[in-house]
């Protein structure tokens, strides 16, 4: 499997187009990797993780073309990683050729936000209708937490994320070919039921992605901070968590008190993991 980070930042993106505070500014001034857009991924190519507002441009800008995207997992409904035009403009309504239909999963509190924003805005009456599903070419998936289930070539198991119950969030684990990812963002502190759930099902991760919503020195609070990214990191690879060379990447990165790449990718290095770029295929 391959993972194709298409954003590493936050809701307010990195740099914050508005802001002028010294992370901002620097960034601006380093450009590459300093330069973050909203979370998304791409797994191989044809599975999605999040249809961010910015993988349009992550597509186009590294070279990574949507065409073959035929699954969806949305980890929750916020407008940092759900844009529901994408469904419009991705449809045939719009000319596109030859997208497959595209199989969309996420918890029925997340669908539910989708279908009510589409139905506010943009589209005559409810996504859960079929005919509706069929115009847009997409079909609807409601997810079960904690059961595994089979996407296409992958199994996934969705864990329920520490983050605005009002969307059931959730986060995801992936399998295929004897490899295995976790997608880790958007959440506080992992619940102890998570760890349980690794270990029951015998996990051994290739890549861990992490929230790192705050850099280090940040108390942390409503998401994941540097300081417990790294104790995560020794946590996983205490409990023998990671498989051989595995590896723990950190992404959703906002300017409070993370510093531009350079340097941010120095302190995750000497605290036992990695900062996710945008572009960065692992
Ligand atoms: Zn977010
Ligand atoms: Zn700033
Ligand atoms: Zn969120």
């Amino acid at each position: 499997m391959q993972l194709t980070f298409l954003g590493t930042a936050a809701a307010n993106a990195y740099p914050e187009a508005f802001c002028s505070c010294a992370n901002c500014e620097q960034a601006r001034a380093l450009g590459g990797p300093s330069l973050r857009k909203r979370s998304a991924a791409l797994v191989n190519d044809d599975l999605l993780i999040d249809l961010g507002p910015d993988v349009h441009t992550a597509a186009a800008l590294h070279g990574r073309p949507l065409t073959n995207v035929r699954y969806c997992l949305q980890t929750h409904a916020h407008a940092d990683h759900l844009d529901p035009s994408h469904l419009l403009s991705r449809s045939p309504a719009y000319g596109v050729v030859g997208a497959p239909q595209l199989q969309l999963y996420g918890s029925p509190a997340t669908l539910g936000r989708l279908a009510e924003t589409l139905a506010r805005d943009l589209i005559p009456g409810s996504l859960f209708d079929p005919a509706a599903q069929e115009q847009l070419n997409v079909e609807l998936h409601p997810v079960t937490p904690l059961a595994p289930f089979a996407v296409g070539p992958y199994t996934v198991l969705a864990i329920p994320a520490n983050h605005d119950p009002s969307v059931e969030p959730l986060l995801y684990i992936i399998q295929a070919d004897g490899h295995c990812i976790f997608y880790g963002t958007d959440t506080a502190a992992l619940p102890e039921s998570a760890w349980q759930t690794f270990h029951a099902h015998r996990l051994h991760f290739n890549v861990v992605v992490l929230d790192h919503t705050y850099g280090p020195g940040h108390p942390g609070d409503d998401h994941l901070s540097a300081r417990d990214v790294a104790a995560y990191a020794a946590r996983l690879r205490a409990a023998k968590l990671l498989a051989d060379g595995g590896r723990v990447l950190a992404t959703h990165i906002a300017h409070d008190a993370n510093p531009p790449h350079p340097e941010l990718a120095a302190y995750a290095a000497a605290h036992g993991y990695e900062i996710a770029y945008d572009g960065l295929c692992v």
